[in-house]
């Protein structure tokens, strides 16, 4: 691999809504890791869990808003275009036949996601695509064993230039300023009545009121 190579990451989820764990972790880890682009990609019909609350077009809206005045953060919306289940090891081969072999492609996960890699469709394919860095998730315990400790054993690297020099096929660990912020607590906040402010942007907490959702 040469030092000439370009950086892609991504940060995936359902973004129900978009909230200050995320946008604090994807800018962050940018800055941290030198990356060349963070590209935050909402999904359309998660496969592993129950479909999310807010409607596609509105946890779109929701995260333009987001990142409105941030440059260092952009939004892939091809999940979406795609519609149907949204099954990563697809949209990275996707991306990967988009940009070429040579260039770092990173997939952000936090800890809780990591964790269930092994129950997503065509998991082992995932580190032929693009590296991994895992976020520590506050209350989220960091243990593997079994199949995750053979997998991390094979890919783990403390070397945080590896992500950035060479395409795919490593797993990185990063604790960021750790938020303990989750959209399940935001959606149980307002459905509770209470408000959500200071969680999330205050863009997108007008945006549910705005619109009554
Ligand atoms: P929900 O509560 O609905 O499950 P969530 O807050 O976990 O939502 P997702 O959109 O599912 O948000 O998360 C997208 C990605 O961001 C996942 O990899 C998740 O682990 C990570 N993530 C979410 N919140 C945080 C946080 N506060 N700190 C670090 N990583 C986070």
């Amino acid at each position: 691999m040469t030092e000439t190579l370009t950086s892609l990451a991504i940060l995936g989820g359902t973004f129900d809504p978009v909230h200050f764990g995320h946008l604090r972790t994807a800018l962050e880890l940018k800055q941290r890791l030198s990356l060349d682009e963070m590209r935050l990609m909402p999904s359309y019909l998660p496969p592993h869990r129950i479909p999310p609350r807010f409607k596609a077009i509105d946890r779109m809206r929701m995260l333009k808003l987001a990142i409105a005045s941030e440059p260092e953060l952009s939004v892939d919306d091809r999940e979406l275009q795609r519609e149907g289940v949204s099954y990563m090891s697809d949209t990275l081969a996707q991306l990967r036949e988009e940009v070429g072999d040579e260039i770092s492609i990173s997939l952000v996960l936090g800890m809780d996601s990591f964790l269930s890699l092994p129950q997503w469709h065509e998991w082992e394919l995932i580190p032929q695509l693009a590296h991994l860095i895992v976020v520590a998730r506050p209350g989220v315990p960091f243990g593997v064993n079994g199949i995750m400790e053979r997998f991390l054993h094979a890919h783990e690297t403390r070397d945080r230039g590896e992500i950035k020099h060479t395409a795919f096929g490593r797993v990185l660990s990063q604790t960021m300023t750790p938020l303990d912020i989750s959209a399940t607590r935001i959606r149980n906040l307002i459905s509770s009545g209470y408000s959500p402010r200071y969680l999330l942007p205050d863009s997108v907490w007008d945006y549910i009121q705005h619109h009554g959702l």
